[in-house]
C-alpha cells in the first residue's frame, strides 16, 4: 500500500531534553501559539517519544521547511516499512492561518494521544496519527490582530495569502506554492485513509460552535461517496452530539440565511479535501464558527479530530479495505466525470439550531440591513441540497500523451505519484486531437486567468511525437488525477488553470495585398471551394460585409494556414 519513496526526510534533533511536564502547555484561552512555539513543541515530542517524529518535506514559499509530526506507535518513520494494517489519518493545519484553532487543536491531541493514557494511547494502536503543524508558514510568519474582521479572536493570528499572496486552498492542482509541491509528496507517501482540514467559517450566526464539509459523497468514487453520506458523516455528526458539541453540515447557505435552506460544498481538487478525493482519501474540512470565543473553537476542533480517531480505532480494517477495493476499482474505471452541478430539486429536512434573522434600518446605507437576534434562538427543519449531478464526462483513453514541452504538467504528475514512460523514438501517429473552438477567459484569479473550454471538438490526425515525450497509461490509482487535470474541461484541469495559453494563438498571418492573388487563384482553380466560399457569405451576413473576414475565410482554407491554432497540445490514443 505505502508504494512511494521518502526522498528527503530528516528527523530534527533538539539541543536540549525536555521533560514530558513541559510539553504540556495548557491552552491559553484567547491566544494562538506561533509558527515557532508549534514547531518547538512537536520537536520536544519527537524527542521524548518513541515512535514520534517531527520530518521536513521540502521547502515553503517563504523559505523555512514544511513539517510534518507523525505518530507510529511502535514503527518507523520511513513510510514503506508501514505496518499495512494500520490506518492513517492525516490533519493539515493553518492552510488559513488566520483560522489557526487546529493548530492550538492539533498540539492538544498529540500530547493526549502521547501522555494521556490508556483510552487515548489504545488508539495508535490501529492507526498512523500525521499532523502538519502549519502549512501557510510564510502567512503564520506574517502575524497580526485585525485582518479577520468578523472573527472573534485569537489575540494574533497570520494572514490568508502565503509568502506569494496565494490562497493556498485553491492551489492544489495549479501547485503554484513550494508548500503544494511539498504537500503532495507528503501526501503520496502518507496514503491516508482519512484526511481533516482545519478551518472557521465566515458567514451567518447560528448556535452550533462546529460545522463540518465532507468530500461531496456524489464526487467521490462510488464505494467512498456512499460510506461518507451514509455510515462515516453520520457517526461523526452522532458522536459530536453526544459529546455536548452538536455539528451541523456547513452552513453554505442557498440564499442569504440558513432558514432558506443551505447546501453541500462542492469542494472541487483545488481543494485540499477534493485533491484527496482524487485518490480516494476520505476528507473533511472543520469549519468552527468565527464568532464563538477562540477556546471553544479550539475544543470543538479537538473534540472532532478525536471523534474521527475514535471512529477510525472502531472501523480501521473496513476503512483500509474500503480503501483498497476503491483504488483497484479506478484503476479499471472507464468513465470519469469532470464537472458537477447541485440537483435543486434532491433535498431532505434537518433540524438546524439557528437565530431568528430580522431586518432593520440601517445606520450606515440606505438600505436595511440583517441581524441575527441571539436572544431568540429557534430549532427549525431546513432544507438541506446535497446532491450534486455530474455536467460533463469522459471516455478514458487507454493512454495519454504529454509532449515533452508541457514540463509543468510532467512535474505534477510525477510530484503526485503517477507514472510515466517516455517514447524510445520519434514518430508520427494517429492520435485522438481536441480542437478549442471556443473559451471563456475570466479575470484574474489565485495567479492565473481561469478559462473554461466551452465548444470543444474532438478528430482523429496525424501528430508528430518525440523522443522523450510523456505517455501517461489510464490503469492507474492516480487515474482520477490523470483523466480530471488532463481533460479540457475538467473544472480544475490544467486546461481550466490556464497551463495551455499559448496554444489558444495564431502565430503566423498575411499581407492582404499578398495575400489577394494567392486567393484568387484558389478561387479559380477549385469551383467547388468557389461554390463553398459563395454559400458562406450567403449563410453569414458578417462574412459577406467584411472584406478582410472574406479573405481570412480563405486563408483558413489555403496551405498557408498554420491549422493547429487551439489545438489541445495532450493527445489520446484511438481505444
Ligand atoms: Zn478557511
Amino acid at each position: 500500500m505505502k508504494l512511494h519513496i521518502l526522498l528527503t526526510t530528516s528527523l530534527l534533533f533538539c539541543a536540549t531534553f525536555l521533560s514530558t511536564a513541559q510539553e504540556e502547555t495548557p491552552f491559553k484561552g484567547n491566544t494562538s501559539v506561533t509558527y515557532d512555539e508549534a514547531i518547538a513543541q512537536y520537536q520536544r515530542m519527537a524527542q521524548t517519544h518513541q515512535g514520534t517524529f517531527l520530518m521536513e518535506y521540502g521547502k515553503t514559499d517563504v523559505g523555512r521547511p514544511l513539517h510534518l509530526f507523525v505518530i507510529n506507535k511502535g514503527g518507523d518513520q520511513d513510510p514503506n516499512e508501514f505496518d499495512n494494517s494500520k490506518s492513517v489519518l492525516f490533519i493539515n493545519n493553518g492552510i488559513h492561518p488566520g483560522e489557526p484553532c487546529g493548530v492550538d487543536a492539533s498540539l492538544k491531541l498529540a500530547r493526549n494521544l502521547l501522555n494521556g493514557g490508556e483510552r487515548y494511547n489504545k488508539l495508535l494502536d490501529s492507526t498512523i496519527v500525521c499532523i502538519v503543524p502549519i502549512y501557510n508558514v510564510g502567512g503564520s510568519l506574517n502575524r497580526g490582530c485585525c485582518v479577520r474582521a468578523n472573527q472573534n479572536g485569537p489575540e494574533e493570528y497570520g494572514f490568508r495569502g502565503n509568502a506569494r499572496n496565494l490562497d493556498l486552498n485553491r492551489d492544489f492542482i495549479k501547485a503554484d506554492s513550494r508548500n503544494a509541491q511539498s504537500f503532495f509528496r507528503m501526501f503520496q507517501d502518507m496514503q491516508p485513509e482519512v484526511f481533516i482540514d482545519t478551518h472557521t467559517s465566515n458567514g451567518a450566526d447560528y448556535q452550533y460552535v462546529m460545522t463540518m464539509i465532507s468530500t461531496q459523497p456524489d464526487k467521490a468514487s462510488e464505494e467512498i461517496g456512499s460510506y461518507i453520506r451514509n455510515e462515516m458523516s453520520p457517526a461523526l455528526f452522532a458522536t459530536m452530539n453526544e459529546r455536548g458539541w452538536g455539528m451541523t453540515p456547513y452552513v453554505f447557505t442557498l440564499n442569504k440565511i440558513p432558514d432558506n435552506g443551505i447546501k453541500d460544498f462542492l469542494e472541487t481538487p483545488r481543494f485540499s479535501t477534493g485533491y484527496a478525493a482524487l485518490f480516494n482519501t476520505i476528507g473533511f474540512t472543520s469549519e468552527t464558527h468565527m464568532l464563538k470565543p477562540f477556546a471553544q473553537r479550539v475544543e470543538s476542533t479537538y473534540q472532532f479530530l478525536l471523534a474521527s480517531l475514535d471512529y477510525m480505532y472502531a472501523h480501521n480494517t473496513e476503512l483500509i479495505q474500503q480503501k483498497e477495493r476503491a483504488d483497484k476499482a479506478v484503476a479499471d474505471q472507464k468513465t470519469f466525470e469532470l464537472n458537477w452541478e447541485l440537483d435543486t430539486t434532491s433535498f431532505r429536512k434537518i433540524p438546524f439550531n439557528g437565530f431568528a434573522a430580522t431586518y432593520e434600518k440601517s445606520k450606515v446605507t440606505s438600505a436595511d440591513r440583517l441581524k441575527y437576534d441571539r436572544s431568540q434562538p429557534q430549532t427549525i427543519n431546513i432544507k438541506y441540497y446535497d446532491t450534486y449531478q455530474a455536467t460533463e464526462t469522459a471516455a478514458a483513453p487507454a493512454f495519454y500523451v504529454v509532449p515533452q514541452a508541457w514540463r509543468e504538467v510532467v512535474d505534477r504528475l510525477k510530484w503526485n505519484g503517477v507514472e510515466l514512460t517516455q517514447l524510445k523514438k520519434d514518430s508520427i501517429a494517429q492520435m485522438r486531437v481536441y480542437y478549442i473552438d471556443d473559451y471563456e477567459a475570466g479575470r484574474v484569479y489565485e495567479g492565473h486567468r481561469y478559462t473554461k473550454a466551452t465548444v470543444v471538438r474532438e478528430v482523429v490526425e496525424e501528430v508528430q511525437l518525440f523522443k522523450g515525450d510523456y505517455l501517461v497509461e489510464v490503469n492507474q490509482t492516480a487515474n482520477r488525477y490523470i483523466v480530471e487535470t488532463l481533460e479540457p474541461k475538467g473544472v480544475d484541469s490544467f486546461f481550466s488553470w490556464n497551463f495551455f495559453d499559448s496554444v489558444l494563438q495564431q502565430k503566423e498571418w498575411y499581407s492582404d495585398y499578398v495575400f489577394e492573388d494567392s486567393a484568387a487563384e484558389m478561387l479559380e482553380n477549385d469551383p467547388a471551394l468557389k461554390k463553398e466560399f459563395e454559400q458562406a457569405k450567403k449563410e453569414d451576413k458578417e462574412l459577406a460585409d467584411s472584406p478582410r473576414a472574406q479573405l481570412y475565410w480563405l486563408y483558413k482554407k489555403s496551405i498557408f494556414f498554420e491549422g493547429t491554432v487551439n489545438r489541445y497540445p495532450i493527445f489520446k490514443s484511438l481505444n
